[in-house]
């Protein structure tokens, strides 16, 4: 699936909003500012000013995690969306939002507890996941990019 599409993501080392290529071999992202690596191979943090520009108008869908760092549930997803990012690079990129500086996202997503994980396609919505819900997401994965 490689048709010059562009992510928009905040580079964390010049903060700029830059456009990475996704049509590239694996772990050749790079800011198209700085030219410093982008890593899209993991989950990349965002902070909620940011959702609409990398998770709304992203051209390929989107697993957003909502989490916190006291959340013990929260910290049983990180290898199974670790793993998801790794094998969907290209195809599919997986956020991570921190809670505890999110409450306006969280508000307007009617997300209310953590951990959620919102499946976006298209700059919809189109399934999630409440608490730790391993299956689930894997499947939400699967039916988000066939
Ligand atoms: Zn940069």
């Amino acid at each position: 699936m490689h048709s010059g599409k562009t992510l928009r993501l905040r580079c964390i080392f010049c903060l700029t909003l830059t456009s990475v290529k996704l049509e590239r071999k694996k772990g050749e992202g790079r800011c198209d500012h700085c030219s410093k690596p982008v890593l899209l191979d993991r989950p990349i943090k965002i902070v909620q000013d940011d959702f609409n520009e990398t998770v709304v108008n992203s051209e390929i869908p989107v697993l957003v995690d909502f989490y916190a760092d006291w959340c013990g549930p929260c910290k049983m997803v990180n290898p199974i969306i670790d793993d998801i990012a790794g094998r969907k690079e290209g195809e599919l990129v997986v956020i991570k939002i921190d809670a505890d500086t999110a409450h306006e996202l969280m508000e307007d997503m009617k997300v209310t507890s953590v951990p959620t994980l919102l499946l976006f396609k298209g700059g919809e919505e189109i399934s999630r996941s409440v608490g730790l819900e391993p299956e689930k997401i894997k499947e939400m994965v699967e039916h988000a990019i066939t």
